[in-house]
């Protein structure tokens, strides 16, 4: 399996009236073929910029000052935007947290898949793309296609209008989903039979999925895993290694706030302190300043990743043999 997508140093700049927000730091990471990667963090570290970054959707005041992004052996960062436009929903296609804001109330569902069959699909007839949206509303599982093809967003529920979204993510058949915290804004139980679907998906269609989360528990239908704070990549694995051996304190910290089984309710419990200041972010780890494990070189230089496992790397001095004590 080869590589579909590579990010090497990127790096994206947001200019504001206070200054500039350095969103995303010196970033690498790959997503294979076929697979599953998980990008985790909390909110405010960097994922949805990223994302954005990689389909050249920033705000208008933000910017890649570094880095590329290869797709198909061609950086997508020189791209214009209308070459863009040709990669947008037929290669790289994104599904984002709000199914609400993402979908047009005033337009039956059915037509709203046809609209991008209609933006990239220019060869099929009005029959082939009323079809083919049937055919997508089942695939994520909407019984009664025809009927739903005919309703409006408000008709349906939030997971149904997910599952929507989702189909017209995979209208054009792309080779990559990107999907911006598909659950977060649905209930428990909605919210695994969302995964169980993407899961299913990908099996079906063999497209490569890129995850966002701030919930590590929902880590576990992915491959790989990469965590992400304050603007970094601080650690990356395969799945079984993440949730087995973490290695970076910011990833165990993590882990340890997903809600067990047992527990009530579907809170994570939060890791304690506040993430750093982008606008003026720490020179040394990122996580320094809520890491129990802190020493004085952590605050001061940035650590290089170690390998620990098997694909597995984390940014962290503990691990690094050029660090020993001095415990901040
Ligand atoms: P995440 O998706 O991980 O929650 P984001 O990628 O949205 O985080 O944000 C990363 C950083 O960029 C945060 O510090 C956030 O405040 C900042 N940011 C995001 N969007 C904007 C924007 N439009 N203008 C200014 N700052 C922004
Ligand atoms: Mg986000």
């Amino acid at each position: 399996m080869g590589k579909i997508l590579e990010v090497s140093n990127l790096t994206i700049h947001i200019k504001t009236h206070k200054g500039i927000v350095q969103a995303v730091r010196d970033v690498n990471f790959y997503l294979n073929e076929q697979e599953t990667l998980a990008v985790v963090g909390e909110s405010g570290s960097g994922k949805s910029i990223t994302m954005k970054g990689i389909m050249g959707i920033l705000p208008k005041n933000g910017k890649v000052t570094e880095g590329t992004v290869m797709y198909n052996g061609k950086d997508l960062t020189k791209y214009t935007e209308r070459e863009m436009q040709t990669i947008r929903g037929s290669e790289i296609a994104m599904v984002f947290q709000d199914p609400m804001t993402s979908l047009n109330p005033t337009m039956r569902i059915g037509k709203q898949i046809e609209e991008m069959l209609k933006a990239h699909k220019k060869d099929m007839t009005a029959e082939q793309r009323k079809a083919r949206a049937i055919e997508l509303l089942s695939l994520v599982g909407i019984s009664n296609p025809e009927e739903r093809y005919k309703q409006y967003p408000h008709q349906l529920s939030g997971g149904m209008r997910q599952r929507v979204v989702i189909a017209i993510a995979l209208a054009c058949d792309p080779k990559v989903l990107i999907a911006d915290e598909p659950t977060t804004a649905l209930d428990v139980t909605i919210q695994a039979q969302i995964l169980d679907l993407m899961r299913d998906l990908q099996k079906k269609t063999k497209t490569s999925i890129i995850i966002i989360t701030h919930n590590l528990g929902v880590a576990n239908i992915a491959d790989r895993v990469a965590v992400m704070y304050g603007g970094k990549l601080v650690e990356t694995g395969d799945v079984y290694e993440i949730f087995k051996n973490p290695c970076h304190e910011y990833t165990k910290g993590l882990l340890a706030s997903i809600p067990k089984a047992h527990e009530k309710g579907n809170r994570l419990r939060a890791i304690p302190g506040t993430p750093p200041d982008l606008m003026d972010p720490p020179k040394g780890c990122p996580f320094a300043a809520r890491c129990n494990e802190t020493m004085v070189v952590c605050q001061q230089f940035m650590p290089e990743y170690t390998e620990c496992g098997k694909f597995h790397k984390s940014a962290c001095w503990l691990l690094d043999p050029r660090a020993k004590g001095g415990k901040a």
